[in-house]
């Protein structure tokens, strides 16, 4: 019979502490009843995905409920750690209004329920195996890389379930000497919980998501400590959540193929399972089919591309919202200007499967959310991004002349129907490049309706007529009058229905000036544009294109 109080010792010979010690220093968390405890726990491989911001979604709910949202960082995989990126990933935590109660933060930590840095949590993990190691549910194995491999050759070969379990747990009945003699070898060793889970039995598991999930039961002999003593991810997330009193747990549906070991820890060791909120993976289409988004090819998987690209924060969390929760998109239609923070999300109304993502439908809510801002908020958001993203001379330029971008982002602004020119910081600085010299360029071609020989003609009328101190119908009767009197319709209506009696229409008269003067078929009030511009730059743009 082996003894498992001495495997334990010589085990762990360094862990004096009991679980008994860690259920005093982490106690219940006061709060009131409902509240929820949650977190987003995620690796600092640099790479911050949409993902992250997808499940800080929890924040809404903790804070909904009178409860805690923390940030617990699993940098337990060393080798794939990159230096800066858990600064970058509270930075951009930060950037999209994120707000964490407790955890890791960039000068170290804030809370009671720390380290939130599992490698800082060692000891604590390695009581935990200790006890199952005393209670004979934890078992040294010392199989090498290529036991393994000729494990994993032999359950293809014979078409078996892959793991080790059954006649594959090499380690999982040896004797004390046998143990003995490999750790005097200095051979390495990894710890494997002993399964006594049944492939046969369904376990339930509530999910706040997807309601009841049948789960199988957990059979295999997983690894809890890794060579180097770190756990994996499966034993973390179970003592962390544990002890930092977790109640929900939101997390990718790709973890629903591991909870039948996440529920196996939970139930043995005697503590409460949280409710696990497992949510939906994020899709595009690619052609007429639907696949994941991917870290390659998705430049868009990547949290920072939404900060490069200037999309709003409030715009993208409005997208996700969109995405994830049912009842939101009917929620901001009946109160379109309202901060998506107001609205009260539930997890019933989560999608659980396949959120598809579409940067179109994210372009439509960013120009609708920019089109109910003011020109002020975004000019100085604007500003931000340029100095961030732009040179230092553009920059220069956009703070020098503030006034005069505010006037011209106040076009089309307010009233019933705003303008919506752009979604994002990067398309707003696209669109203002016609109010820059330096930057104004014609991209759209002289309306096919008008002649060589008429748009000098019209042009070269324009300046004549052109007194700055008319008013916008004053200004427009003139255009109306050129137009007439070289045979253009003036209303759009009768030329639409004879098209062959005239030239063009007023239309074509009105795009001829706007690409004279904004290089665009689509802008801005013509008359606003030219008085936000000045008397002397509108008619240097109309002669030059008198001229071309
Ligand atoms: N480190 C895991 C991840 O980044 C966390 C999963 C969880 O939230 O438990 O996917």
């Amino acid at each position: 019979m082996m003894d498992h109080q001495a495997l334990a010792a010589l085990l762990f010979p360094h862990i004096t502490k009991t679980i008994a010690h860690y259920e005093a220093q982490y106690p219940q968390r006061d709060l009131p009843e409902g509240a929820v405890v949650t977190r987003i726990a995620p690796s600092p491989t640099g790479f911050v995905h949409l993902g992250n911001l997808y499940n800080a979604i929890g924040e809404r709910l903790a804070h909904q409920t009178g409860g805690v949202f923390y940030l617990r960082i699993e940098d337990t995989d060393q080798k794939r750690e990159v230096e800066g990126a858990v600064e970058a990933l509270m930075d951009s935590m930060h950037y999209y209004g994120i707000h964490f109660d407790e955890g890791a933060t960039v000068e170290g930590e804030n809370g009671a329920y720390g380290p939130y840095r599992q490698r800082q949590r060692k000891e604590l993990y390695q009581t935990v195996a200790k006890s199952l190691v005393e209670r004979g549910l934890a078992y040294p194995c010392f199989c090498s890389e290529d036991d393994l491999k000729a494990m994993h050759d032999e359950q293809e070969a014979k078409k078996e379930n892959y793991g080790y379990y059954g006649k594959y747990a090499l380690w999982r009945d040896r004797t004390m000497e046998e143990i003995r003699a490999e750790l005097d070898k200095g051979t390495e060793w990894v710890l494997r919980f002993r399964s006594s889970g049944d492939p046969e039995n369904m376990i339930p598991v509530q999910d706040g998501i997807r309601g009841e999930l049948k789960v199988q039961e957990n059979y295999t002999d997983f690894v809890l400590l890794k060579s180097d003593g770190i756990p994996t991810y499966h034993f973390a997330h179970v003592c962390d959540d544990h002890f930092m009193r977790t109640t929900h747990v939101l997390r990718d549906e790709s973890w629903l193929a591991t909870l039948p070991i996440h529920v196996q820890l939970f139930d043995i060791l005697g503590w409460a399972r949280p409710l696990y909120c497992h949510t939906a993976t994020l899709m595009k289409m690619d052609g007429s089919s639907k696949r994941k988004l991917s870290k390659r090819k998705d430049p868009e998987l990547a949290l920072s591309y939404y900060r490069a690209e200037g999309f709003p924060p409030e715009a993208v969390q409005q997208y996700l919202l969109t995405v994830l929760n049912s009842n939101f998109e009917e929620w901001h239609m009946a109160n379109p200007t309202a901060d998506s923070r107001a609205f009260t999300f539930s997890l019933e109304k989560m999608s659980s499967s396949g959120a598809l993502f579409d940067l179109a439908k994210l372009d439509n809510i960013a120009k609708d959310y920019l089109s109910h801002q003011t020109a002020e908020f975004v000019y100085d958001n604007l500003l931000a991004w340029v100095k961030e993203y732009r040179t230092a001379e553009e920059a220069a330029n956009l703070a020098e002349n503030k006034d005069f971008y505010i006037a011209a982002l106040n076009i089309g602004r307010g009233g019933d129907k705003p303008r919506k020119d752009f979604g994002s910081w990067q398309q707003a600085y696209d669109f203002l490049s016609f109010y820059d010299s330096s930057r104004f360029t014609r991209v759209d071609a002289c309306p096919e309706n008008i002649s060589a020989e008429h748009k000098k003609e019209i042009l070269s009328r324009y300046l004549e007529t052109l007194d700055f101190s008319d008013d916008s119908a004053v200004w427009f009767g003139k255009v109306k009058e050129i137009a007439d009197s070289l045979g253009y319709a003036v209303q759009v209506k009768k030329y639409k229905k004879n098209p062959e009696l005239y030239p063009g229409s007023i239309v074509d008269v009105s795009n001829l000036i706007r690409v004279a003067l904004t290089g665009r078929c689509n802008s801005p009030d013509l008359w606003e544009i030219s008085h936000v511009l000045g008397e002397e730059e509108t008619r240097r743009r109309i002669a030059e294109y008198a001229a071309i």
